[in-house]
């Protein structure tokens, strides 16, 4: 097992464009896989992508329950179905030190593939719905500071930047 260091938005380019398929389900993937748990469980995240360590492909982890014990993946996810649209808080590990509200859809239905390569559908609303259209954007090179304006986006940008600096000087 091991950890990742997550990559930070204008930091590395595979977070602003979109993931290769995966194509091989292998021992290797599932081992990307444990440690992709292991860093969102670390970041204190509900959700980590692929891209968000620097990996350019389709693969995200999420674990929405309170108990931090119901880990499962997505890889090559598409949105099968949607119904509804609401405003959300979001924040991403991505973009540390800052929160803003995007309009999401209030329930999806998803179809992807397990870490064996098995086809499966995942559905929800609340905090599973937004998280797994916010990793699926991710996956296609979006986050979500992406949909707010230019003004606003600069400035949740800025916040980031003091939150790293303030990081770094720890
Ligand atoms: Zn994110």
């Amino acid at each position: 097992m091991a950890l990742i260091p997550v990559v930070y938005y204008s930091y590395h380019p595979a977070l602003h464009k979109q993931g290769a398929p995966v194509t091989v389900f292998d021992d290797a993937l599932r081992q990307l896989v444990r440690d992709m748990i292991e860093t969102m469980y670390h970041e204190n995240g509900v959700g980590l992508a692929a891209p968000q360590i620097g990996i350019s492909k389709q693969i995200a982890v999420i674990d929405v329950s309170n108990e931090r014990d119901k880990p499962f993946c997505i890889i090559n996810p598409v949105i099968t179905e949607k119904t509804g649209l609401e405003m959300m808080e979001a924040g991403c590990l991505s973009v540390p030190g800052t929160y803003d509200s995007v309009s999401r859809a209030t329930w999806v239905k998803v179809r992807a593939q397990n870490e064996n390569g098995e086809f499966f559908e995942i559905e929800g609303d609340g905090l599973l719905g937004h998280c797994l259209q916010h990793e699926i954007d991710h996956l296609f090179g979006k986050l979500y500071i992406d949909y707010l304006s230019p003004l606003k986006k600069k400035m949740r940008l800025k916040q980031m930047e003091k939150a790293l600096k303030a990081q770094r000087f720890k």
